[in-house]
């Protein structure tokens, strides 16, 4: 993604009087949703709620692994295929009950099937927070990146293990090859980030995210936006859109 100097709102300045309530992240994979994620996650101080993490997490627990859902879990995560509903939606129903998420969250990669969708919608408005208050509705953003651009960031795409840095050998090299610049780990690329299996993966989105798109297109909460503007530029239209909705959405309460 390129870079740009347009200056976004350091942590913690907003972060104090505003709740951005629940933020869903689509987009195919590539598009940059983990690094938007990143990037709001330290300006509002909310969590980043990657299924993708998570479920990379449990792979690799060696407890977990054992069992047949962390084995499931290995074999569908390394051939791109995604996980049925009800394990993904119990998975995220375990974290959204954490205090952390009162003011808000980001989800990264869910809800992917309508029935994720569906189940999601329902979950917010019968489950309050963990301080018993209503949450805030939904506003889904859609990040959106030609095929030959999403080919680029996935086949370059390597991450540090210990501070979770993102580097593009095309566009983002480390200054050492294969090093982290911040700690020095030697960088890893996921198994799932090659063409043949990013085939699948973009089959499986269109396949059973586009009607996702759609439902959330249909609510109304919904912001379509050009994944391929510099990175800061992005952030800053996602924060000020989040914030017209947030404050029509205070309007109204108030009426
Ligand atoms: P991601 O890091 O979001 O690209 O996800 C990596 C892989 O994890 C996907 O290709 C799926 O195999 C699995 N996965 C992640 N999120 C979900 C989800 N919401 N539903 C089902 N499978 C998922």
């Amino acid at each position: 993604m390129p870079q740009s100097d347009k200056a976004v709102p350091a942590a913690g300045n907003i972060a104090a009087h505003f709740a951005p309530g629940p933020v869903l992240l689509m987009g195919e994979p590539g598009a940059g949703k983990g690094t938007q994620a990143h990037a709001l996650m330290g300006i509002w101080q909310v969590p980043q709620i990657s299924t993708g993490d998570i479920l990379r997490a449990l792979r690799n627990d060696p407890v977990q692994a054992q069992t047949p859902l962390g084995q499931l879990t290995a074999s569908l995560l390394s051939t791109g295929k995604l996980l049925p509903d009800e394990h993904v939606n119990a998975l995220v129903a375990h974290r959204l009950a954490l205090t952390d998420t009162n003011r808000g969250f980001i989800l990264d990669g869910f809800p992917r099937t309508l029935g994720q969708a569906e189940w999601l919608d329902h979950h917010l408005t019968e489950v309050p927070e963990p301080d018993g208050q209503m949450r805030l509705p939904v506003v889904a953003v859609n990040i959106h990146v030609s095929y030959n651009q999403l080919l680029r960031r996935i086949t370059g795409r390597r991450n540090c293990p210990v501070c979770k840095n993102i580097y593009n050998v095309y566009s983002h090299p480390p200054k050492f090859e294969g090093k982290c610049d911040l700690d020095g780990a030697l960088l890893e690329q996921r198994v799932d980030d090659t063409e043949a299996v990013m085939e699948e993966r973009m089959r499986a989105y269109r396949a059973q995210t586009t009607p996702v798109i759609e439902h959330y297109r249909a609510c109304g909460r919904f912001l379509e936006l050009d994944g391929e503007l510099p990175e800061s530029d992005l952030t800053a239209r996602i924060l000020a859109e989040i914030d017209r909705f947030r404050a029509a959405g205070a309007e109204r309460e108030s009426l």
